[in-house]
């Protein structure tokens, strides 16, 4: 059985996802406060995290960098900041993804299932190795892609974006992460970079660039792969 923490001082919404997540036979432990999530992590060994960021006793950050200390569970940020600082600053903390309040308990469950499905081993260590889209295939183990029978040619830099982003399917890489693990450590802030390599992916690999349906800009926060 999956086992969620909930961290969220709103006994609406605490209400709505517990009730939820029952339904679906998730376990549930919930906590109110930031203290609290940090003690019922440490107890009940949670599978994922749900958190909210606005907490009575501390900021979810900062829980996000105590369960960071000893812990790679998922953690899924709920969020009702409107500046993309804060979601910034929570992903680089470590948080795994994030959903905006109010969200849409499909949309969030379906994150969730995300979130655990990622965290599994993947056994073999073959699967996932090629991934499959409408348009074009990543084959990651040769570094090759391949679209319409034929080899796309990627440079270099083009195709550490495309692994990057594709091991993190259908999770939100934020633009740090991208720079620093594509560029290097000292990069950070040359958001330009990302925007001139993203518009060269697309115009190689999706069907129509200007409406690109698998690198997506989630703007002033980062780029997320979906199949
Ligand atoms: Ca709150």
């Amino acid at each position: 059985m999956t086992r969620v923490l909930v961290v969220e001082d709103e006994p609406q919404i605490v209400r709505a996802l517990v009730i939820n997540l029952k339904a679906r036979k998730y376990h549930v432990d919930a906590a109110h406060d930031g203290a609290t999530a940090l003690q019922l992590a440490a107890a009940r060994h949670p599978d994922v995290v749900l958190l909210d960021l606005g907490l009575p006793d501390m900021d979810g950050v900062e829980v996000i960098k105590g369960l960071r200390g000893w812990t790679r569970v998922p953690i899924i940020v709920l969020s009702a900041r409107h500046t993309s600082d804060e979601k910034v600053e929570a992903l680089d903390a470590g948080a795994d993804d994030y959903v905006t309040k109010p969200f849409g308990m499909d949309e969030l469950l379906a994150r969730l299932r995300a979130a655990v499905r990622r965290a599994e081993p993947t056994g073999s260590g073959e699967e996932g190795v090629v991934v499959e889209t409408a348009t074009f295939i990543v084959d990651l183990a040769a570094k090759k892609v391949h679209r319409g029978g034929a080899d796309v040619r990627l440079t270099p830099t083009e195709w550490q974006l495309v692994e990057v982003l594709v091991r993190n399917t259908g999770r939100l890489v934020s633009q740090k992460q991208l720079l620093q693990e594509v560029w290097g450590p000292s990069y950070g802030k040359e958001t330009n970079y990302l925007r001139v390599y993203m518009a060269q992916l697309r115009r190689k690999l999706e069907a129509d660039p200007s409406h690109p349906r698998h690198f997506i800009t989630e703007p002033g926060m980062g780029y997320r792969f979906e199949k």
